[in-house]
């Protein structure tokens, strides 16, 4: 790695990012290309001879830009956001530029000590108890998805009640709870740490709670499984799920979770973000019942991807189940046990130095700015809301909580009928999103489809939320007008 050249090739690939967020609102959000696309436009085999940066800035223009769906478009309103901001841009420039493999203390101190730092920040921004950080008894550690912090809290829960039943011939009898609208990464999870699928229990959610899961429901379930021999090893509960932004009632959860002794988590991926806001706080109330939370700033924390924080109260439980000590890794440090050695708190030996970026995108915002950006999305979303409600041909399906509006063209009697507005429904995404002026997407919950506006891209401002209002109206309109009903 020459410095000069390093400077000036990293110099043209800042223009051109720079220029590619200058001009971000001409592409059409979605992408318009077909399966394929790309091996008709890229060479069949590798270069032999190095080839300029200018030629592949040239490719990446014409033929990758084309392939992209433009997360970062202010008109993006599809998934969940994955936040990008200068900070978080800086923090995975130092993270790429040191290049540094932080697994245990001695491969990278600065990386090891800056993570346990910052997740204790990110914890008391989140007013987390103190039994789930460093400087209390429990320790958190920065993973890249939700699904491997997943993966690694449920290896934990499963070896602890193992042991307790006397060893691997037991997982049979294991049982995790979640909700319907818990995010699937938690089945893949427990299927991938040996929880047999018959095993994993889909509590049913329904319009009357706003789709969070019954306390009473998870008892009953619980209940019912212990009368056939089954142990109830997990309940995941989530603030802020992917269909409707539902909120699961955490303080009642913990209550059923430890009267069966059975393992809390919460999964705060996208809505952990908003809690830093003092009148949002509320819906981490009974996170002291936990055993275990996560959130991903790289949703809604202005952190690039990739960043999930996983706090846990009793970390000797993870790295019980996830450490490994082969004779090449050993060390008088680690024989100390006076350090953290982030390879036992994950699945991967090698790790990226994402603290950096959490660290500078804490300091570059400050909380007045990261609040601030909460609540602005939250106001938008708001103003959105507000908008659906004033036009008698729309509904807002599910009470609004964080940045997500769940909404539908109300169906007409005969459509009701035929399939409660589903297929109207969809067409009007499917016009939305072709028009490559917005993106939208889509969920069904207690049987009934809605369309998901999910505000929050960075760069999003009222005067878009307004063009999407507009643009919903005139697809809505046209597909009334031409619609047989
Ligand atoms: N949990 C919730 C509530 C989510 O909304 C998502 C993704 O949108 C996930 C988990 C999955 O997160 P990851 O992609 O980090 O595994």
């Amino acid at each position: 790695l020459d410095p000069v050249s390093f400077t000036n090739e990293s110099k043209a690939v800042v223009d051109f990012i720079a220029d590619y967020y200058e001009n971000i609102e001409k592409y059409p959000v979605q992408s318009t290309v077909e399966p394929g696309y790309l091996s008709a436009r890229l060479p069949e085999s590798a270069p032999y001879c190095p080839e300029s940066l200018e030629d592949i800035l040239k490719d990446v223009n014409d033929c990758i830009v084309p392939g992209l769906t433009h997360w970062q478009s202010p008109n993006f309103f599809a998934y969940f956001q994955a936040n990008a901001s200068t900070a978080g841009f800086l923090g995975e420039m130092l993270c790429s530029g040191f290049n540094v493999v932080g697994f245990n203390w001695i491969s990278s101190p600065a990386a090891t000590e800056l993570e346990s730092i910052v997740v204790d920040w990110m914890g008391k921004l989140l007013k987390l108890p103190s039994s789930f950080l460093f400087a209390g008894t429990g320790g958190g550690v920065l993973h890249g998805s939700t699904c491997e912090a997943a993966v690694c809290v449920l290896a934990a829960a499963r070896d602890k009640a193992l042991k307790e039943l006397g060893g691997w011939e037991h997982i049979t009898k294991l049982a995790v709870y979640a909700s319907d609208q818990t995010h699937f990464t938690f089945q893949k999870a427990a299927k991938l740490v040996g929880i047999p699928p018959s095993n994993f229990r889909l509590i049913k959610t329904t319009f009357s709670t706003g789709f969070a899961m019954s306390p009473e429901t998870v008892r009953s379930a619980v209940e019912d499984d212990i009368k056939s021999g089954l142990v109830p090893l997990f309940l995941c509960a989530t603030i802020g799920t992917t269909p409707t932004g539902a909120v699961d009632p955490i303080a009642e959860l913990g209550k059923v979770a430890m009267e069966f002794k059975a393992w809390l988590h919460i999964d705060a991926a996208y809505a952990g973000s908003a809690c830093i806001c003092p009148e949002l706080r509320h819906h981490l109330d009974g996170v002291e019942l936990s055993n275990s939370i996560s959130m991903n700033p790289h949703k809604w924390f202005l952190t690039n991807m990739d960043c999930c924080c996983l706090w846990i109260k009793e970390p000797h439980l993870l790295t019980d189940s996830l450490s490994s000590d082969p004779e090449y890794l050993k060390n008088n440090a680690s024989k100390t046990k006076s350090v953290v050695d982030y390879k036992d708190w994950q699945i991967a030996l090698s790790r990226r130095f994402r603290a950096l970026k959490l660290w500078i995108v804490i300091r570059r915002h400050g909380l007045a700015n990261l609040m601030y950006h909460i609540r602005s999305d939250i106001a938008m979303a708001k103003h959105f809301e507000a908008l659906v409600r004033k036009d008698g041909r729309f509904e807002i399906v599910m009470p609004r909580k964080f940045s997500l509006v769940c909404f539908r063209l109300k169906p007409t009697a005969a459509a009701e009928a035929e399939d409660d507005g589903r297929e109207l429904n969809s067409k009007l995404v499917e016009a939305i999103n072709s028009s490559g002026r917005a993106f939208m997407s889509h969920a069904v919950a207690g049987g009934v489809y809605v369309i998901r506006c999910a505000i929050g891209s960075t760069l999003t401002q009222q005067h878009h939320v307004d063009a999407l209002w507009k643009l919903v109206q005139e697809k809505a309109q046209s597909l009334l007008t031409n619609h047989s009903i």
